[in-house]
This record gives structure tokens, C-alpha cells and sequence, in this order.
């Protein structure tokens, strides 16, 4: 196959990356872009990949792995449109629109499906029929692979809004979901640490109560992970996760949770090869992008 060129973004909520790359991975150009609201962001982002295409040539497919909730059946009138996010301006937004110009294929799936496929690749996923990605940064966003496919019902999964025991007399923190309150994104991301306690758990110090809790929280998704899908591994990414302690912790209250009922090599004892965080880093989710664009050539 003659060299091609993939236009790639990953659209996260604060900042977008976008990349020109050849189909081995190769960036040539990358710039960042803050998300602020479509009117900004998608103008900087198409002038980008204008003056990225004069320099390197034609694009040949776009990978997009976005934020949600956004449309990604390509079989939707809609795909590629953010729906209800409640992020100012970006409800009904569509990537097509603003990339139809460069009369290039466009695949649109979630970051967490596309931070899956990078790992899936070339990451801490490689080799596994089916794989669970999930962060826990800003929100909580989970996405399970099957032979390197991102499954999905009528919509993506939305993992990180399932409902989890929640002790008010141990934790009497309310939640901030603005729809659940204390789901488990209302109970363990970022943003309900902060409300919590005031600062992030590393600049807390990672203290062991604190942690232990933000582990229970997250090893109830782990859990249901097993008993739904039986992915060969898990892996968790996202800025909370750097939370020195954390992933122990997490392997630790999961096993406790599985409580010896499911049985299988894939399961070591301590789940340390098997809940583990990206082997790509920061990088999983701008080539799980390009890996979307590559899968747009066929
Ligand atoms: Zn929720």
C-alpha cells in the first residue's frame, strides 16, 4: 500500500491534539488546540490540518476519538454529532461538518474506545480477544474491545455513570453528577475528590484512607467489568489513576469483590497482570485516533 496520510484527533474535554501521520504512526505535525466552544475549536482545528495537508500532501482518512456523549454509529444520520454533553456549544456539533472538506472518510468513536484500540495495538492490550479501557480523570469513561472492535449497543457504554454502594456514613460527600449525584464519576472522579477534600489525591499526599476509598469506589466497575464482558485484561488510565498507591489499591479491592468466584489464568493472584495502567502513557489516546483513521482505508 502506497504511503498514506491520516488526519487524527483526539478531542478531549479541556484540549484537543490533532496530528497528521503517516499509516505506521509516524506524527509529522501536531499541535493543541483548548476546546473551549466548536465556534474556536473547529475553525483552529481545520486551518490546522489545511497548512499540515499543503506541507505533507493529501489526507487520506481522519480517526476521531471523542469526548461524549457523541453519536458513533456510522449507520446514524447523526453520526459523529455530540448529543446531550452538557458542555456550553458542543451539543450538536458534528466533526463531518467542519472536516467534510478535505473529502476524506471520517471515523468518529469515543476517547476511551480509541485510548482502547491504541493500547489494543501497540499498548498494555496487546494480544487480548477482549479488552476493558477505562479513565478516571475529569469524568470516568469506560470502552471494551472485542477483537480489536469497540462494542456497543445503540449508543457507546457508559461505564463510568453506573450506580455503586455508597456508604453517607463513611463518605458523606453527595456526589456531582448533575444526573446521579453519586454515581461512580459523581463519587471518584477529579472533580469529586476536589469537592471532597479540596485538592487531588496526589497533592494531598495520597494518604491510605483516602485512597483505599477511591479504590472501593472504582473496583465496583472493575468488578462488573469481569462478571459482564470477561475482558483479558483492564487497563486504567486517566489523571486520577497517577495517584501513587492507587492501582494497588484497586487490584486489591477488586479480588476482594471477585471473591475467588470467578476462576481463570487471565486472573493472577493479585491482579497485577491483570488490572494495569496504559502502556502507551499519554500517548493512547492520539494513536488509538490514528489507529481509527487507519481502519477508515480498509
Ligand atoms: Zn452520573
Amino acid at each position: 500500500m502506497a504511503e498514506q496520510l491520516i488526519g487524527a484527533i483526539e478531542a478531549g474535554g479541556t484540549k484537543f491534539v490533532v496530528a497528521l501521520a503517516r499509516t505506521d504512526g509516524t506524527i509529522l505535525a501536531e499541535a493543541r488546540i483548548p476546546t473551549e466552544t466548536p465556534a474556536t475549536c473547529f475553525p483552529a482545528m481545520a486551518e490546522f490540518f489545511r497548512s499540515a495537508s499543503a506541507e505533507h500532501g493529501k489526507i487520506a482518512a481522519f480517526g476521531v476519538a471523542s469526548f461524549g456523549p457523541i453519536d458513533i454509529d456510522p449507520a446514524s444520520p447523526a453520526y459523529g454529532t455530540f448529543t446531550t454533553t452538557p458542555k456550553p456549544g458542543w451539543s450538536g456539533a458534528r466533526f463531518q461538518d467542519v472536516l467534510g472538506e478535505f473529502g476524506a472518510p471520517i471515523v468518529v468513536d469515543t476517547d476511551v474506545n480509541g485510548a482502547a484500540l491504541g493500547e489494543w495495538e501497540s499498548g498494555a492490550g496487546q494480544g487480548c480477544k477482549t479488552l476493558a479501557y477505562t479513565t478516571i480523570g475529569t469524568g470516568v469513561g469506560c470502552g471494551v474491545l472485542s477483537q480489536g472492535k469497540s462494542m456497543m449497543g445503540f449508543s457507546h457504554y457508559e461505564g463510568g455513570h453506573i450506580g455503586v454502594a455508597h456508604d453517607r456514613a463513611a463518605d458523606p460527600y453527595a456526589g456531582f453528577c448533575p444526573f446521579h449525584g453519586d454515581c461512580l464519576e459523581g463519587l471518584a472522579a477529579g472533580p469529586a475528590i476536589k469537592g471532597r477534600w479540596g485538592q487531588s489525591l496526589s497533592d494531598l499526599g495520597s494518604p491510605v484512607d483516602k485512597v483505599t476509598l477511591i479504590a472501593g469506589y472504582v473496583s465496583q466497575l472493575a468488578a462488573n467489568l469481569v462478571l459482564l464482558h470477561m475482558p483479558d485484561r483492564l487497563i486504567f488510565g486517566g489523571g486520577v489513576m497517577k495517584t501513587p498507591g492507587l492501582v494497588e489499591a484497586l487490584r486489591s479491592a477488586t479480588e476482594q469483590r471477585i471473591a475467588g468466584y470467578i476462576k481463570a489464568p487471565q486472573l493472577d493472584p493479585g491482579l497485577v497482570n491483570y488490572i494495569v495502567t496504559p502502556g502507551l502513557g499519554d500517548e493512547a489516546g492520539i494513536t488509538g485516533a490514528i489507529a481509527l483513521g487507519r481502519s477508515a482505508l480498509g
